[in-house]
């Protein structure tokens, strides 16, 4: 189904977490009024997904939000809505209102689960209100949940990660969850420079960063989560707006290749190993990183790995 996203940038949200600078991540500086998106709508025939990401959307006025969500309604038969807001603003009040639209996802912006972590953002909830709030929407019969997880946050380590998906694992048991995970990125002009540059916060670097979430993707599949996207989409502001950080394009596919390195040695610690050849840049691309990661783990010379490798269609 077509997606097509609008973006509310940093709209309405209780707090400033303190890496934070929607508008130089998306590009989006300026909210669209509910006219332009029944404009990018209209003559469509086929059913859509309307997609608004990018703050808090039921933090806003709860006219406002019925502004928007009417509009989206107003979408081909059997098209659905995609929301993406704040763990704080989610309630069974709320649940109950979005029920009356075609609201099929709403994802949250979790970050983090681990209370040091989640204080040391000015995320502004602990990680027991937001287990609640996943719960909540996890449970409604007609929702899926998708959670948005962070990588180098200050004050985290991979182990905190694995611990994340551990606990929404048990949560979603055997029910759908989809799965977003982004790298802390250092901005200009965020609360988060300072530390940066006071030293109080080291970013990981891009090949730390691509093995944290790979480690992330792998224990996720292994739990059934519907992984949606590894990386932030890259834009011409958010290149102008890092200041430090694991900025690179492909670094979903570098973490994409460690999730594959780390069941390949999995499977089978010394090799051989089948691939499916659809799998075969996750390996080669980028200067051979995946065959390098891959020769690591399993503690093999490079040119061995790339001939315990066969390629299965
Ligand atoms: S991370 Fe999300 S909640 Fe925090 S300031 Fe940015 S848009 Fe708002």
């Amino acid at each position: 189904m077509r997606r097509i996203p609008f973006f509310l940038p940093m709209k309405d949200c209780p707090n400033r977490c303190v890496y934070c600078d929607q508008r130089t991540i998306t590009g989006h500086g300026v909210q669209p009024a509910p006219g332009e998106i029944r404009r990018a709508l209209q003559g469509a025939v086929e059913p859509l997904e309307t997609c608004f990401f990018g703050g808090s959307f039921t933090c806003q006025p709860m006219d406002r939000q019925e502004e928007y969500l009417e509009v989206a309604a107003q979408a081909p038969a059997s098209s659905r809505i995609r929301i993406s807001t704040h763990p704080l603003c989610v309630d069974p009040g709320i649940l109950d209102f979005l029920s009356r639209f075609p609201v099929r996802f709403l994802e949250l912006g979790i970050s983090s689960l681990e209370d040091k972590v989640l204080n040391l953002c000015n995320r502004g909830y602990t990680g027991a209100t937001a287990v609640e709030r996943v719960s909540l929407v996890t449970d409604s019969t007609w929702l899926v949940p998708g959670v948005q997880l962070m990588t180098g946050l200050p004050g985290q380590d991979p182990s905190s990660s694995l611990e994340d998906i551990r606990v929404l694992a048990e949560i979603k048991g055997d029910r759908p969850m989809q799965l977003r995970i982004y790298p802390c990125l250092v901005l200009r002009g965020t609360p988060l420079e300072e530390l940066f540059l006071s030293g109080s916060y080291t970013p990981p670097g891009i090949d730390e960063s691509a093995r944290w979430a790979g480690r992330m993707i792998r224990k996720a599949r292994e739990s059934g989560f519907e992984l949606l996207r590894v990386g932030l989409q890259e834009t011409a502001s958010l290149g102008e707006g890092v200041v430090a950080g694991p900025h690179h394009p492909a670094l979903g596919e570098l973490a994409r290749s460690y999730a594959l390195a780390l069941s390949l040695v999995h499977r089978a610690r010394s090799g051989p190993w089948s691939v499916p050849l659809s799998y075969r840049s996750l390996l080669s691309g980028h200067g051979n990183w995946g065959f390098r990661e891959l020769a690591s783990l399993s503690e093999i010379a490079i040119d061995e790995v790339k001939r315990l490798v066969t390629w299965t269609r």
